[in-house]
């Protein structure tokens, strides 16, 4: 009772009464909670989760400010892994875990197998930019860096180099993909000593055996690397295992977006993307996520089932693909469900689990054609075509979203190409826009996006049809 008396003292002024309310409709949410188990060995029991989610939302005002549905199923665990990671992440090392900073379109197998913590620093400065509600982080990144630097990489520069995270290493693997990754780490260096592995394009889309053998070299160069400072001699057997546990993984996420396309829509965009954002590093703990998604996903099916849509989705919701990278900025979903549409798929940065790593033959060759095949890292051209491919095999999408980070050129030069292939291919209707920092700019965006869903509902109308049907 003293556990439940502290939370209500947390919870003030009309969002967290709303808060408060959902609570106490379902008081048996916080008993619902899991014990999930760890990385490092040792369980993280319910009670703890729940402890700190009691201390974490009170330092997390901006949270407040979404629409989220704590009933469903895992999403506690997910928010606790969220919000402890840097607590997490200090205690992982004081054990002995070595953390590598990483680029989230890294496959993150190749870090943990090698007996590392893989680490996006820049999903999780967003994610405290997110949850404190203000967006310094990237103002100063952007100060030291360049006043265009994309938002995401300026606010994890300054995570790390204000401490906030502590990187033992980074080992991103770079290609001429992303126009700032390359100097945001190297700026980094007189902090943290790091590596490069590079990733080849071979711009006829065939992945030539140069490339690949290019690659297979750089990927045991890496395990070599990571294995030395973690200590742990990294066998094919290592390798295996991680990629049969992060299959696993992959597996979930594939589920959960299928599930979002069935008639029911099982939860709003917002929760759905997030489950979604953590495919960039695991939060630091592919273990306890295997345990919050499995919970997470079985909740979505149950709701499927018994025809409960999630919360804030309206009758007959106009459904959407995101991609290009998705919005950084969690109040546009709600938004977007506001506008009486849905977010049912997500193709970004965190593609990585469209596909599961295969088990047979030799890792290391698996794993260095994995990185050449990285969707996010394919020619633009070859992007489309992947797209429209995935596309095609979902069910209900209506339209699509190519978002541009503010600074990220990559994205920019993209998204034409990329979006006309796709309104060529399926006949969909594309959108592209630019975001850059939380909280900006949302008025604009909510007019543009409700011309969009407008234009996607009364073309349904004159087709006499419901929504469209993807072809
Ligand atoms: S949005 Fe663009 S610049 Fe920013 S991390 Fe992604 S690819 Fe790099």
């Amino acid at each position: 009772m003293r556990l439940f008396d502290r939370l209500l003292k947390t919870i003030r002024g009309p969002s967290r009464l709303s808060f408060a309310i959902s609570l106490a409709k379902s008081p048996l949410t916080m008993f619902k909670i899991k014990s999930l188990p760890s990385i490092t060995g040792r369980k993280i029991p319910a009670l703890r989760i729940f402890y700190f989610l009691t201390l974490a939302l009170k330092k997390s005002p901006g949270l407040f400010q979404f629409r989220l549905d704590p009933t469903i199923g895992g999403f506690s665990e997910l928010t606790f892994l969220l919000l402890s990671l840097d607590l997490r992440l200090d205690k992982m090392r004081k054990k002995g875990f070595r953390v590598v900073g990483k680029w989230p379109a890294n496959p993150t197998d190749i870090y943990f197998a090698a007996g590392c913590i893989a680490l996006d620093p820049f999903l999780f400065a967003y994610c405290r930019m997110i949850a404190t509600g203000e967006n310094m982080l990237a103002t100063r990144g952007r100060g030291e860096l360049a006043v265009d630097a994309c938002p995401a990489q300026a606010a994890g520069y300054t995570a790390v180099t204000q401490g906030i995270i502590t990187l033992d290493t980074f080992y991103p693997f770079i290609g001429p993909w992303c126009y700032d990754s390359q100097y945001c780490f190297e700026a980094m260096r007189y902090l943290v000593e790091g590596h490069f592995g590079e990733q080849p394009i071979d711009f006829s889309g065939k992945n030539s055996e140069e490339a690949f053998s290019y690659m297979l070299t750089e990927v045991k160069k890496c395990v070599e690397t990571l294995g030395r400072l973690s200590g742990r001699q990294v066998t094919a057997e290592h390798l295996k295992a991680e990629f049969a546990l992060e299959n696993k993984l992959r597996g979930y996420l594939r589920e959960l977006m299928d599930l979002m396309q069935r008639k029911t829509v099982p939860l709003g965009s917002l929760e759905f993307i997030m489950a979604i954002f953590i495919a960039s590093d695991w939060l630091a703990d592919p273990p306890a996520m295997e345990k919050t998604l499995s919970i997470l996903v079985d909740s979505a099916r149950k709701r499927v089932s018994r025809g409960v849509q999630g919360k804030g989705v309206s009758e007959n919701p106009i459904r959407l693909l995101i991609t290009g990278i998705a919005w950084g900025d969690l109040g546009l979903y709600n938004i977007i469900d506001d506008l009486g549409a849905v977010i049912v798929g997500s193709e970004c940065v965190q593609n990585l689990f469209y596909e599961d790593i295969s088990l047979a033959g030799d890792p290391f060759e698996v794993l260095a054609r994995r990185f050449l095949e990285v969707p996010y890292t394919l020619t633009a051209e070859a992007r489309g075509r992947w797209t429209v491919e995935n596309i095609r095999k979902m069910k209900y999408i209506d339209g699509v979203l190519f978002n541009c980070n503010f600074g990220c050129n990559y994205q920019t030069t993209e998204a034409r190409i990329v979006t006309d292939i796709i309104k060529k291919e399926t006949g969909l209707p594309c959108l592209v826009t630019n975001t850059d920092l939380p909280n900006e700019g949302r008025g604009q965006m909510r007019t543009r996006l409700e011309a969009f869903i407008e234009m996607i509902r009364s073309k349904a109308k004159c087709n006499q049809g419901t929504v469209a049907k993807c072809k």
